[in-house]
């Protein structure tokens, strides 16, 4: 029991002491202040929020680190650009109940927290009303009867904000509560805790995975081979030897990775803990995030690349999320081979 409470207050130690100073990230990184002329301070709602375990990956002195150009707020971000939007996935029509997301068939998300340890500076959900969506347990009937309304749902999945930024307490009260839904086989959970902390990863938490009759998906988001150093790549074969399906999903991100040897290094780097790269999203086009966004045939051809270069199973899907789409949108592309010949391939390889 002592072991269980020092090792959640490890991570939940973590989780409190996140760096959110940019003079102090600066300061810890050895770069000069002089940079903070591009940053902007007042991040809003969503500023700077970085722990420090996914600091210490980060190379002191290198301003265009991958690891540092996600998490730093930027003038830039603050442009308005058109055809950006504060909701790009039209998921206030599809909040049907607050901690509800319904887009899909047979899914349903549950927004549990709007919390996160790291505020990635290109996510989805940086605009998102987590103030009139994060679910009380007196909504749990309500939120329950919806399920069962909705025989097609099989599958529950845990997002947020970060679902695991809650305790394992709350987390088992959600689990409990969802195995009394018998239509419900999976629980999926979302969460970039186990990539910025590897120490989420606790024995009590496996032990709570492990053994709930719903099967378990625990999908992790890791954008750069950068962030899987030997602690986090520990961290997740503990989790898949536990015997829990571990999944990534990356987005790609421009000035970040967007080369096929970086995709394929992380890939490969996955693979090493046994997880297998599940997605690889274009940006969704969220305002703030425009500086990312990576020109479609770019990305064809980037992917092109990945796929000659890694057996099948370490290629993830390349999707776009369209809203109001009944599934994420694969890119198509036969337009960019059909008219691509092997000399060309090799002259982007090179
Ligand atoms: S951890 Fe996930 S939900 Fe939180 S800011 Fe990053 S991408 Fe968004």
């Amino acid at each position: 029991m002592i072991n269980h409470l020092a090792r959640e207050q490890n991570w939940q130690t973590q989780l409190n002491t996140a760096v959110t100073d940019p003079v102090e990230l600066l300061n810890l990184l050895k770069l000069p202040l002089s940079l903070l002329n591009s940053t902007a301070f007042d991040g809003g709602k969503f500023g700077l929020r970085v722990p420090r375990p996914f600091i210490e990956r980060m190379q002191a002195g290198n301003a265009r680190d991958p690891l540092l150009l996600q998490v730093l707020p930027l003038h830039s971000e603050q442009a308005q650009t058109v055809h950006y939007s504060v909701d790009p996935l039209g998921e206030q029509a599809a909040n049907t109940l607050p901690g509800i997301l319904h887009k899909y068939h047979s899914r349903l998300l549950l927004t549990i927290t709007g919390a996160c340890a790291v505020n990635c500076r290109y996510c989805f959900r940086r605009h998102f009303p987590y103030q009139d969506n994060i679910p009380h347990n007196d909504d749990w009937p309500r939120m329950a009867a919806y399920i069962e309304q909705h025989s097609a749902i099989n599958e529950v999945i845990l997002s947020g904000g970060d679902p695991l930024a809650v305790s394992n307490r709350r987390l088992a009260q959600w689990i409990e509560r969802l195995e009394t839904l018998p239509q419900l086989t999976t629980l999926r959970i979302h969460s970039r805790l186990p990539i910025v902390i590897p120490a989420r990863l606790d024995d009590e938490l496996l032990q709570l995975l492990t053994q709930t009759r719903l099967n378990v998906v625990l999908v992790v988001h890791a954008n750069h081979p950068q962030e899987l150093d030997a602690e986090t790549k520990r961290a997740l074969k503990h989790a898949v030897d536990a015997g829990i399906l571990v999944l990534n999903q990356t987005v790609l991100l421009a000035g970040i990775n967007d080369h096929a040897d970086t995709l394929a290094a992380l890939s490969h780097a996955l693979f090493d803990c046994r997880v297998l790269p599940y997605y690889l999203h274009v940006l969704d086009k969220v305002q703030g995030a425009a500086h990312f966004d990576i020109p479609e045939q770019r990305v064809i051809e980037l992917y092109t690349q990945l796929l000659t270069q890694l057996s099948g199973y370490l290629v993830p899907r390349l999707v776009r999320e369209i809203a109001g789409q009944p599934f994420k949108v694969p890119l198509d592309l036969g337009i960019y081979t059909a008219a691509t010949s092997d000399d060309s391939l090799q002259l982007h390889e090179a």
